[in-house]
């Protein structure tokens, strides 16, 4: 395991040649999370502030961020007080915002989707925003502002009509001014101050001073997440997430064509986000001495970091896996479905195409993953611990729903109509079960057919 204080930071190292199958599949699994303790946490902060409202919410904001607010909300127009940022940090964020806006306005889709089914019938779907949305940005060990950008941006181009912030407050109970000013581009109605599963709690059910949001994005800590799993089941608060969240990961996939610093740079990009971080390298046809200098740039490079504690904590649970070939590194890859994948390989572009499982992919020594993080364009709200199986990270169309609607002329309704009354789904199949049926429904289809 990773080796304490000033001693060598060291990843675990496998050979696939080495293990089994079994052996395999279970370095595919992410480190085993007690979600049953931190529900026995969170269950308590949400049903108060569910029956307490901002009594509560205030209450839990003293008790675990040691701030004491009459307000808990900081309602908008915000005041340009608030908002003061040195010149490069305001260029910076306007830089970012720029980006993801262009990448994200790019995935509207401005015109309804029509497709004529058979004369007569035609069916469309068009799509709207989601009316009232809820954003954690993460403020406990740092404050987050890419997360503002990353969430705010795609909710302001979507057209959302209530945008509200979730952030833990600073310690002299104020908001950062970084959030403030993203708050104000996006348009914000409000930033919530408050953090965990309160904050969530307060989203998803209003209080006296925080609106109800129908949807609620960001990443967070244990209790965040486990408290937008709880308030996703609660079937009265009818709320939704974007996401499971779990802690950040990455894997990168290089050959001898990669540079070490550049690997270790972006293996120490997720591992300093948070002691349950993985980090795992696909070393593909590299040999020990090449591994032992990517693992010095590693030690090297986390000695700099002001949060090496948690990189120590992360690298405790990551690893370094060789392979021969790179159709094996990009097989395991897939199995793994990380939230970042690194492509430092030659010819990264040509790997892209057999990509089948990851949140984001960045391609080649020049695209490092902290661009994605922060400016290039894409989102950096992406799912973690497998599920880029199944989920899509956070884009445009998270924060809209898609209706569908259909139009028949009499052709068309004749055309359908008989298949309708017919449809295996009815407890009767008769032809004339229509006619029998009282159902205003299938008496229409009765009185237009033939
Ligand atoms: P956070 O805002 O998520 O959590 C802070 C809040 O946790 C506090 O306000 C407090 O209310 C609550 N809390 C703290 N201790 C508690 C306790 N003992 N009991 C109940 N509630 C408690 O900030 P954080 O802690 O810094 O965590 C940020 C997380 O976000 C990290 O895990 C990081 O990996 C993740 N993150 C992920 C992404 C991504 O895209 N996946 C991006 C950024 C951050």
């Amino acid at each position: 395991y990773g080796s304490q204080n000033n001693s060598r930071i060291k990843m675990l190292h496998y050979e696939s040649k080495d293990l089994s199958p079994r052996e395999i599949q279970c370095l595919l699994r992410r480190p085993v999370q007690n979600t049953d303790k931190i529900m026995s946490i969170v269950k308590p902060i949400v049903d108060a502030v569910k029956s307490d409202g901002d009594a509560a919410l205030v209450e839990f904001t003293a008790k675990f961020d040691k701030v004491h607010l009459k307000c808990p909300v900081l309602n908008a127009p915000f005041h340009e007080n608030l908002m003061q940022l040195p010149k490069e940090t305001s260029e910076a964020i306007d830089l970012a915002f720029n980006n993801v806006k262009k990448f994200h306005t790019a995935q509207l889709e401005l015109k309804p989707m029509v497709v004529n089914i058979l004369p007569g019938v035609t069916c469309s779907r068009f799509a709207r925003p989601i009316d009232r949305v809820g954003l954690y940005v993460p403020g406990g060990t740092a404050v987050l502002p890419s997360t503002a950008i990353h969430l705010g941006v795609p909710a302001f181009v979507a057209g959302c009509e209530t945008i509200i912030i979730a952030s833990p407050p600073r310690q002299d109970g104020t908001v950062s001014p970084e959030i403030v000013y993203v708050a104000h581009k996006i348009g914000a109605k409000a930033i919530l101050l408050a953090g965990g599963a309160q904050a969530i709690a307060a989203l998803t059910y209003g209080t006296e001073t925080v609106p109800k949001i129908d949807k609620i994005f960001g990443p967070g800590n244990q209790f965040v997440t486990a408290a937008k799993m709880l308030v996703q089941n609660d079937n009265s608060a009818l709320v939704s997430i974007d996401m499971p969240a779990g802690p950040s990961e990455v894997l990168v996939i290089a050959d001898s064509s990669a540079k070490p610093k550049f690997i270790a740079s972006d293996l120490l990009s997720q591992a300093e986000h948070g002691p349950d971080s993985q980090v795992v390298l696909v070393a593909v046809g590299l040999s020990a001495s090449q591994l032992e200098e990517i693992e010095i740039e590693i030690h090297k490079q986390a000695n700099r970091l002001p949060r090496l504690d948690i990189v120590r904590k992360s690298i405790a649970h990551s690893f370094t896996y060789s392979v021969d070939t790179v159709e094996e590194a990009i097989d395991f890859s897939n199995s793994y479905a990380p939230e970042h994948l690194i492509l430092q390989v030659d010819n990264a572009q040509n790997l892209v195409k057999k990509v089948k499982n990851a949140g984001s992919v960045f391609v080649g020594n020049w695209s490092p993953e902290s661009c994605g993080d922060y400016a290039s364009g894409t989102n950096h709200t992406l799912p973690t611990y497998g599920f880029a199986r199944v989920y899509s990270g956070v884009n445009t169309a998270s924060f809209m729903k898609h209706i569908t609607s259909q139009q028949l002329t009499k052709n068309g309704l004749k055309e359908i109509g008989q298949a309708v009354m017919t449809s295996p789904d009815t407890p009767e199949t008769s032809p004339d079960f229509a006619k029998k049926m009282s159902s205003s429904g299938s008496q229409r289809y009765a009185q237009e057919l033939p």
